[in-house]
């Protein structure tokens, strides 16, 4: 009999297994993940109605670019665009189809709504005979890393207005100042990824309006509503952020985020034809009949698309309003369970992303953020800490983002945990580990500040990379002796 041999983690195995195995091996292996429910770090999606993974489940096998095989599946993600369209008020007439495609997230709809801005505002230079070689966009320093790659994908200069302690997002009036004959637009987020604030557009589109009326330009405006844009329309109807202001160009929204869809999912939507040049749209024939795209990839998964069509038809306006209400509700009672401690700041607003934000307001015995989010492991939860960004970098936050399925009881629950993770981080010892320059005076004794966490990702990684290099030694040997 052959035994199986242990799986290699580089190299395919050169013989089958029994599915079953195969199946049992990875099942068993990726009970070390930790549960998604648990993770509060993440925006996305972890739970859908029975109803949905059915039609999902239905799906799998279908890949959306073959519309013209698929061709309700095409119209499913047509009414999609439309309905999401008319949610963010383009436009349009009662029937006019709107304009927008489906993308794998909120990051390949930035791309394109990035490379639309560029190409139309290279199209006008030229016409204008000027330089177009050095585009560039204004965001705020908050901004989320798939601008970043945008920027440097696609050679577009970066121009970030920082922020400042008290105030996480973009300030209208800098970037409004920043803005030059190069900017292809500036992008404002609704919804801030650090503390889920929803930045001025209202603010921005007046006062763009004004730099462009008095110096001929007329530079737009992107909204990267990935979290806000399932939410300002339900809670916050009045809130203007969206087409009915008219610098407002193109608006992105992850579906995979409180579109309540798994991950896979993001949409873009133009204000009109004319924001979405021409030239980007490709027209392909050899698949049937002739259809227009507008994306990165070719193939990608039909059901993604179906699920977020079963979201809007299955909650409809009634149902997203409930649930944005509940999320709301749930981040007001952990916020209010926060405050209770009286061991919090909070830098989240009420009115925003349903994310709760907050600081220490004093770390006792140098204990910080960092290890209230490792002790939080303990209990099941994933707790981010991270440094918010440029100029307010010495501020150290943790964040809950507060999803669909986060119950009022999780809630409570978390409250109950945190306290009880300050209780023993209070019990702790001072923080005393070597390092020269950052010594903090504590009564008599000389409290020495911890290692930065780079330093400790510095030494695991030398760490391991000895082990490694060791291990690899030794089985040479091994192999040169047998
Ligand atoms: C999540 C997020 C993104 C990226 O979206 P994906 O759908 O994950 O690609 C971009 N911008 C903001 C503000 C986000 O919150």
């Amino acid at each position: 009999m052959v035994l199986p041999k242990p799986t290699s983690e580089y190299k395919m195995p050169d013989n089958s297994i029994p599915k079953e195995a195969a199946y049992q091996i990875i099942h068993d292996e990726l009970l070390l993940d930790f549960r998604p429910k648990l993770n509060l770090a993440s925006f996305v999606t972890t739970l859908m109605e029975p109803e949905s993974d059915k039609l999902i489940m239905e799906s799998i096998n279908k890949n959306y670019v073959d519309m013209d095989e698929y061709p309700v599946t095409t119209e499913l993600h047509n009414r999609c665009v439309n309905m999401i369209a008319h949610l963010f008020n383009a436009p349009l007439g009662d029937s006019e189809d709107a304009i927008g495609v489906g993308t794998v997230g909120s990051s390949e709809a930035i791309m394109l709504a990035g490379l639309a801005f560029k190409r139309k505002w290279q199209n006008k230079r030229k016409a204008q005979g000027k330089p177009y070689a050095n585009p560039n966009i204004v965001t705020g320093a908050n901004v989320q890393v798939c601008w970043e790659k945008f920027a440097r994908y696609f050679e577009v200069e970066l121009k970030e207005v920082k922020v400042r302690e008290g105030y996480y997002v973009m300030d209208p009036v800098k970037a409004v100042e920043m803005v030059d004959e190069n900017t292809i637009c500036v992008a404002a987020i609704l919804g801030s990824t650090y503390n889920g604030e929803f930045e001025d557009v209202k603010l921005l589109n007046d006062l763009l309006l004004e730099k462009n009326n008095q110096t001929g330009w007329d530079t737009p405006i992107h909204v990267d509503a990935a979290s806000g844009g399932f939410i300002a329309p339900f809670i916050y109807p009045e809130l203007e952020w969206d087409f009915r202001l008219p610098l407002v160009r193109s608006i992105n929204v992850s579906g995979h985020k409180y579109g309540l869809v798994y991950a896979g999912i993001g949409w873009v939507i133009w204000r009109t034809k004319q924001d979405l040049p021409e030239e980007l749209v490709f027209r392909i024939k050899y698949l049937g009949a002739e259809q227009s795209t507008f994306t990165l990839n070719f193939s990608k998964g039909s059901s993604q698309i179906i699920a977020q069509y079963y979201n809007l038809i299955r909650l409809g306006q009634e149902g997203y309003r409930n649930i944005m209400e509940n999320c709301h509700e749930n981040a007001m009672v952990l916020k209010e369970g926060l405050e209770r401690t009286g061991r919090f700041n909070i830098l989240s607003k009420d009115h925003g992303v349903p994310v709760v934000a907050f600081s220490l307001k004093k770390k006792n015995g140098g204990h910080d953020e960092f290890e209230v989010s490792e002790m939080l492991r303990r209990f099941g939860w994933i707790v981010p800490a991270y440094p918010m960004p440029a100029d307010a970098e010495h501020i150290t936050v943790l964040r809950v983002v507060i999803r669909a399925e986060f119950s009022r009881t999780l809630a409570e629950r978390l409250v109950q945990d945190i306290t009880n993770v300050l209780h023993d981080l209070d019990k702790l010892p001072p923080k005393l580990v070597t390092g020269e320059e950052e010594k903090q005076e504590n009564g008599g004794g000389v409290l020495v500040k911890r290692k930065s966490d780079m330093e400790t990702q510095r030494e695991i990684t030398t760490y391991w990379r000895n082990y490694v290099v060791a291990q690899k030694a030794i089985k040479r040997q091994k192999v040169a002796a047998s």
